[in-house]
């Protein structure tokens, strides 16, 4: 079977479904609104835009954990954390990549690198951000990406 038809594992104890089973995770439910509380007006209105950004590049499922929101395709490829001025926004990739706006990369090794980026306004997303995310998304689907 390849990857991308292996039926995903669900815990049997919070339903969170995973590529790999018996992945190692925290069964912790949190919800987006806990994130969002007691954040300013613009972090709310530049959360629901990156929120909306990612659901454009097709469905996804959120994951609200512990260090913040992640978005599930098969995998969980896309995060953010929103902060009182800035959102975290961590994107996993297969590649390296620059951007102006990286300020963290966590290597992975074959698996990959995890990219954090601080947003702090919609156009922090310019086309080459933009189509990071899209990149990051193709991962979370396990499509074939350039190796
Ligand atoms: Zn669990």
């Amino acid at each position: 079977m390849t990857a991308r038809k292996r039926p995903l594992w669900r815990c049997p104890i919070c339903g969170r479904t995973f590529v790999t089973r018996n992945m190692s995770h925290s069964c912790r439910r949190i919800s987006v609104a806990t994130h969002l509380a007691g954040k300013p007006p613009e972090i709310l209105a530049l959360y629901r835009f990156l929120h909306d950004r990612i659901r454009q590049i097709g469905p996804v499922t959120v994951d609200p954990q512990g260090r913040g929101i992640v978005f599930q395709v098969r995998a969980r490829s896309i995060g953010l954390a929103p902060h009182a001025r800035w959102i975290d926004m961590t994107l996993w990739l297969k590649r390296d990549v620059t951007h102006a706006r990286v300020r963290k990369v966590d290597d992975y090794g074959a698996l990959g690198r995890v990219l954090h980026f601080r947003i702090t306004s919609e156009a922090d997303v310019d086309p080459p951000l933009w189509r990071l995310m899209r990149e990051a998304y193709a991962v979370g689907a396990q499509r074939a990406t350039r190796s």
